[in-house]
Protein backbone atom coordinates (compact mmCIF):
# COMPACT_ATOMS: atom_id res chain seq x y z
CA UNK A 1 0.00 0.00 0.00
CA UNK A 2 1.55 3.66 -0.38
CA UNK A 3 2.36 5.76 2.09
CA UNK A 4 -0.76 8.77 2.69
CA UNK A 5 1.27 11.94 1.72
CA UNK A 6 1.93 14.35 4.92
CA UNK A 7 2.58 17.79 3.89
CA UNK A 8 4.36 19.62 6.49
CA UNK A 9 3.93 23.11 5.30
CA UNK A 10 5.60 24.76 8.64
CA UNK A 11 8.77 24.98 7.88
CA UNK A 12 8.26 26.47 4.33
CA UNK A 13 9.48 30.02 5.13
CA UNK A 14 12.37 29.15 6.74
CA UNK A 15 13.71 27.09 3.66
CA UNK A 16 12.55 29.82 1.12
CA UNK A 17 15.03 32.00 3.31
CA UNK A 18 17.70 29.74 2.62
CA UNK A 19 16.89 29.88 -0.95
CA UNK A 20 16.76 33.43 -0.84
CA UNK A 21 20.19 33.30 0.81
CA UNK A 22 21.43 31.32 -2.03
CA UNK A 23 20.00 34.01 -4.80
CA UNK A 24 21.86 36.69 -2.51
CA UNK A 25 25.12 34.70 -3.29
CA UNK A 26 24.34 34.61 -6.95
CA UNK A 27 23.86 37.77 -6.87
CA UNK A 28 27.53 38.60 -5.57
CA UNK A 29 29.10 36.75 -8.72
CA UNK A 30 27.27 38.88 -10.99
CA UNK A 31 24.40 36.02 -12.17
CA UNK A 32 20.34 36.81 -12.02
CA UNK A 33 19.80 35.64 -7.99
CA UNK A 34 17.15 32.83 -7.95
CA UNK A 35 18.05 30.29 -5.52
CA UNK A 36 17.30 26.76 -4.57
CA UNK A 37 17.06 24.01 -1.72
CA UNK A 38 15.94 20.33 -1.68
CA UNK A 39 14.65 18.95 1.72
CA UNK A 40 13.64 15.64 2.58
CA UNK A 41 12.88 14.14 6.10
CA UNK A 42 13.13 18.00 7.57
CA UNK A 43 17.02 18.29 5.76
CA UNK A 44 18.29 20.60 3.31
CA UNK A 45 20.09 17.43 1.09
CA UNK A 46 20.95 20.12 -2.23
CA UNK A 47 21.49 23.38 -2.53
CA UNK A 48 22.03 25.76 -5.60
CA UNK A 49 21.60 29.35 -7.28
CA UNK A 50 21.65 30.22 -10.70
CA UNK A 51 25.05 30.48 -12.43
CA UNK A 52 24.75 29.99 -16.26
CA UNK A 53 27.47 33.15 -16.75
CA UNK A 54 30.52 31.91 -14.63
CA UNK A 55 30.07 27.92 -15.05
CA UNK A 56 29.91 28.42 -19.03
CA UNK A 57 26.50 26.19 -18.56
CA UNK A 58 22.82 27.01 -19.96
CA UNK A 59 21.58 24.56 -18.14
CA UNK A 60 23.05 25.86 -14.41
CA UNK A 61 19.69 27.21 -12.80
CA UNK A 62 19.34 27.09 -9.46
CA UNK A 63 16.92 24.02 -9.44
CA UNK A 64 18.88 22.43 -11.98
CA UNK A 65 21.97 23.15 -9.25
CA UNK A 66 20.50 22.45 -6.01
CA UNK A 67 18.59 18.51 -7.59
CA UNK A 68 21.88 17.71 -8.95
CA UNK A 69 23.11 18.49 -5.57
CA UNK A 70 20.57 16.34 -3.64
CA UNK A 71 20.74 13.54 -5.78
CA UNK A 72 24.47 13.26 -5.27
CA UNK A 73 24.27 12.99 -1.94
CA UNK A 74 22.08 10.77 -1.65
CA UNK A 75 23.32 8.43 -4.56
CA UNK A 76 19.69 8.30 -6.47
CA UNK A 77 19.15 9.49 -9.23
CA UNK A 78 15.28 10.16 -7.65
CA UNK A 79 13.86 11.80 -4.92
CA UNK A 80 10.81 10.93 -3.64
CA UNK A 81 9.04 12.20 -0.87
CA UNK A 82 10.90 15.63 -1.40
CA UNK A 83 10.33 19.13 -1.67
CA UNK A 84 12.34 22.06 -3.65
CA UNK A 85 12.00 25.24 -2.54
CA UNK A 86 12.69 28.00 -5.50
CA UNK A 87 12.92 31.93 -5.74
CA UNK A 88 11.32 31.88 -8.57
CA UNK A 89 8.71 29.93 -11.02
CA UNK A 90 10.70 27.34 -12.71
CA UNK A 91 11.17 27.38 -16.34
CA UNK A 92 10.44 24.75 -19.09
CA UNK A 93 13.79 22.88 -18.56
CA UNK A 94 13.71 22.99 -15.29
CA UNK A 95 9.97 21.48 -14.94
CA UNK A 96 11.13 19.29 -16.69
CA UNK A 97 13.94 17.64 -14.71
CA UNK A 98 11.48 18.07 -11.32
CA UNK A 99 9.14 15.78 -12.88
CA UNK A 100 12.06 13.52 -14.31
CA UNK A 101 13.69 13.49 -10.44
CA UNK A 102 10.26 13.02 -8.89
CA UNK A 103 10.12 15.78 -6.47
CA UNK A 104 7.03 15.44 -4.37
CA UNK A 105 6.59 19.18 -4.27
CA UNK A 106 7.55 22.50 -5.64
CA UNK A 107 7.26 25.71 -3.38
CA UNK A 108 8.21 29.05 -5.35
CA UNK A 109 8.17 32.20 -4.50
CA UNK A 110 7.88 35.25 -7.26
CA UNK A 111 5.99 34.86 -10.36
CA UNK A 112 7.73 34.69 -13.47
CA UNK A 113 5.77 36.22 -16.32
CA UNK A 114 7.85 35.57 -19.49
CA UNK A 115 8.93 32.15 -18.86
CA UNK A 116 7.91 30.64 -15.99
CA UNK A 117 5.47 27.18 -16.65
CA UNK A 118 3.64 26.50 -13.61
CA UNK A 119 1.05 29.04 -14.03
CA UNK A 120 2.13 32.21 -16.16
CA UNK A 121 2.93 30.10 -19.41
CA UNK A 122 0.42 27.47 -19.16
CA UNK A 123 0.05 24.62 -16.15
CA UNK A 124 2.66 22.42 -17.40
CA UNK A 125 2.50 20.06 -14.20
CA UNK A 126 -0.97 19.38 -15.21
CA UNK A 127 -0.19 17.95 -18.45
CA UNK A 128 -1.79 14.45 -18.89
CA UNK A 129 0.62 12.95 -20.37
CA UNK A 130 3.00 13.14 -17.42
CA UNK A 131 3.52 10.12 -15.39
CA UNK A 132 4.88 11.49 -12.32
CA UNK A 133 2.23 13.99 -10.49
CA UNK A 134 4.14 16.96 -8.61
CA UNK A 135 1.98 19.15 -5.88
CA UNK A 136 3.45 22.88 -6.83
CA UNK A 137 2.15 26.05 -4.70
CA UNK A 138 3.60 29.48 -5.55
CA UNK A 139 4.09 32.68 -3.42
CA UNK A 140 5.71 31.99 -0.83
CA UNK A 141 7.90 34.99 0.26
CA UNK A 142 7.12 36.34 -2.91
CA UNK A 143 7.89 40.16 -1.84
CA UNK A 144 10.84 38.71 -1.11
CA UNK A 145 11.87 36.82 -3.86
CA UNK A 146 10.81 39.34 -6.17
CA UNK A 147 12.48 42.26 -4.58
CA UNK A 148 16.15 40.29 -4.42
CA UNK A 149 15.56 40.46 -8.64
CA UNK A 150 14.42 43.82 -9.17
CA UNK A 151 17.46 44.99 -6.52
CA UNK A 152 19.73 43.14 -9.14
CA UNK A 153 18.28 44.00 -12.30
CA UNK A 154 18.31 48.15 -10.71
CA UNK A 155 22.06 48.03 -9.60
CA UNK A 156 23.44 46.74 -12.82
CA UNK A 157 21.02 49.34 -15.12
CA UNK A 158 22.39 52.26 -12.66
CA UNK A 159 26.24 50.33 -13.35
CA UNK A 160 25.36 50.46 -17.55
CA UNK A 161 23.94 54.12 -17.31
CA UNK A 162 27.44 55.54 -16.68
CA UNK A 163 28.94 53.33 -19.77
CA UNK A 164 28.02 54.00 -23.26
CA UNK A 165 24.66 53.74 -24.65
CA UNK A 166 23.73 50.16 -23.40
CA UNK A 167 20.54 51.29 -21.98
CA UNK A 168 17.82 48.62 -21.96
CA UNK A 169 20.18 46.50 -23.50
CA UNK A 170 20.61 44.49 -20.14
CA UNK A 171 16.69 43.95 -19.44
CA UNK A 172 16.14 40.66 -19.99
ZN1 LIG B 1 15.00 26.90 -15.10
Amino acid sequence: MKKPMIIDRSRDDEFMREALSLAAEGARRGEVPVGAVVVQDGKVIGRGFNCPISTHDPSAHAEMVAIRDAAASLENYRLPGSTLYVTLEPCSMCAGLIVHSRIQRVVYGATEPKAGVAVSRGEFFSQHFLNHRVLIEGGVSAEACSQVLSEFFKGRRLKTQGGEAAQGSLES
